[in-house]
């Protein structure tokens, strides 16, 4: 196969100019939006740069597909191609609730240790929204994507290893818990916090973003999530003390105006922050939150500029990143040429910034705006918007092309 491997020298990914990028299709719905997006990415590369780049793409497979071809949800091959070039794109997978193989998801997040899901949420005029003013919401939120309940450290009610774990924490620990309990275990750790707050002020600084905020469940639990939020005030403080204040000093010592030049970084007790997304979102530019919190307030945070169709994500760690549609699979949808592929052209649109390629990430970004403006809409948006013209999940991303 032609094209160049993306590599890594330690600190920064050297892209070349026909970088391999492998893509899992996704299940469900992730074929019609795979191929409604990838001539979006192609065009998008095209107009930026002339033939001077190209993306040589590489399917990879995992899900539904992977299982009909290999006998397994999630092949070896898949990791090793994910390992060797470095950065991919996926579509949705699905996962079975309550049983049956573990989520594939989560588990390439933590083979890769793709320890943060970013989440950038802004609004696309001519969207419809349920707010008043969603155009007042541009928040990138960084999940910490490995720990917290998610790590998946769990015994299902009635099982040996449930009623050790009960009898240990009675025996050993003096905590009484009901014998029919199913255990799930919460870590949250300083290096994890550490890395996913480092990244995230990073972020901001790049960006020129004005505020941080650590979101968390502190008041209750004290040291997973109280620790999260120490953890991040540290870290804030002692790897980027020079470009940031923290709330107090910014009444003490700047009498309430941020200096130029430097970050706010705060903090917010998690039902607040749902409050204040809502009623202030023009104050909050970065959030970085632990998983569970995270999961929850990156959706709510994209139903809030008109649902997750439009939400693109990223789950980046040192030196791996994989970019993925937000949404699942849809399948009462698949197959049918219906469902909304913006999500995934916008995680493409991210992965090009990523990669440096940042005309082409624009270009896609203006060529989607337009489409919305013009009312070309799939039936998602089409149900919600006056005067709009419904069209097809390809025929979607042709109008995108179109207006580039
Ligand atoms: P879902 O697949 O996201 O779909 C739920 C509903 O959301 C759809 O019926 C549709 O609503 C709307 N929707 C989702 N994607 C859309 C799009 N691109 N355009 C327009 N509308 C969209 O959620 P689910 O039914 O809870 O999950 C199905 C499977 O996907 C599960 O196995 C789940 O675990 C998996 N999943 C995978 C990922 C991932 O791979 N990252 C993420 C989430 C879920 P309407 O019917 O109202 O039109």
């Amino acid at each position: 196969m032609e094209g160049c491997k993306i590599t890594f020298d330690g600190s920064r990914l050297l892209v070349g100019d026909e970088p391999v990028i492998p893509f899992i299709e996704g299940d469900g719905v992730g074929p019609d939006i795979w191929a409604a997006a990838r001539p979006v990415f192609d065009a998008a590369v095209k107009k930026a740069y002339g033939g001077r780049r190209r993306v040589v793409w590489k399917e990879i497979y995992a899900g539904e597909k992977a299982m009909a071809m290999f006998g397994t949800a999630l092949p070896d091959e898949t990791i090793a191609a994910l390992r060797e070039y470095i950065v991919g794109i996926k579509g949705p997978l699905t996962t079975p609730v309550g049983g049956g193989i573990r989520s594939l998801n989560v588990a390439l997040r933590q083979i890769l240790d793709l320890f943060a899901c970013i989440r950038p949420v802004r609004y696309y005029a001519g969207t419809p929204a349920p707010v008043k003013r969603p155009d007042l919401v541009d928040i990138t939120v960084f999940r910490e994507n490995t720990e917290d309940l998610y790590a998946g450290i769990e015994w299902k009610e009635g099982t040996k290893e449930a009623s050790r774990v009960i009898a240990f924490l009675k025996d050993e620990m003096g905590v009484s818990l009901r014998e029919d309990s199913g255990i799930g275990i919460k870590p949250i750790s300083k290096t994890g916090t550490r890395r996913l707050v480092r990244m995230a002020i990073q972020y901001a600084l790049e960006r020129g973003k004005k505020t941080v905020t650590l979101v968390h469940k502190g008041n209750i639990m004290k040291f997973t999530e109280g620790a999260f939020r120490d953890w991040g005030y540290e870290l804030a403080r002692e790897e980027f003390g020079d470009v940031t204040v923290t709330e107090e000093e910014l009444s003490t010592r700047y009498g309430g105006r941020l200096p130029d030049g430097k970050i706010l970084v705060n903090d917010r007790i998690a039902d607040s922050m749902f409050q204040q997304v809502l009623l202030r979102p023009a104050e909050y530019d970065v959030l970085a939150v632990p998983n569970l919190i995270g999961d929850f307030i990156s959706d709510a945070l994209a139903a809030q500029v008109g649902g997750l169709g439009m939400a693109p994500g990223a789950n980046i760690g040192i030196p791996y990143a994989v970019f993925e549609a937000t949404h699942g699979t849809a399948p009462k949808y698949a197959g049918q040429d219906k469902i909304n592929p913006g999500s995934l052209i916008l995680s493409g649109a991210m992965m090009f910034d990523y990669l440096g390629w940042t005309e082409a990430g624009a270009l896609i970004r203006s060529g989607l705006e337009r489409t919305i403006e013009d009312k070309l809409v799939t039936y998602d948006l089409e149900r919600q918007m006056e005067g709009a013209t419904l069209v097809s999940c390809s025929g979607f991303a042709s109008a995108i092309v179109e207006r580039m």
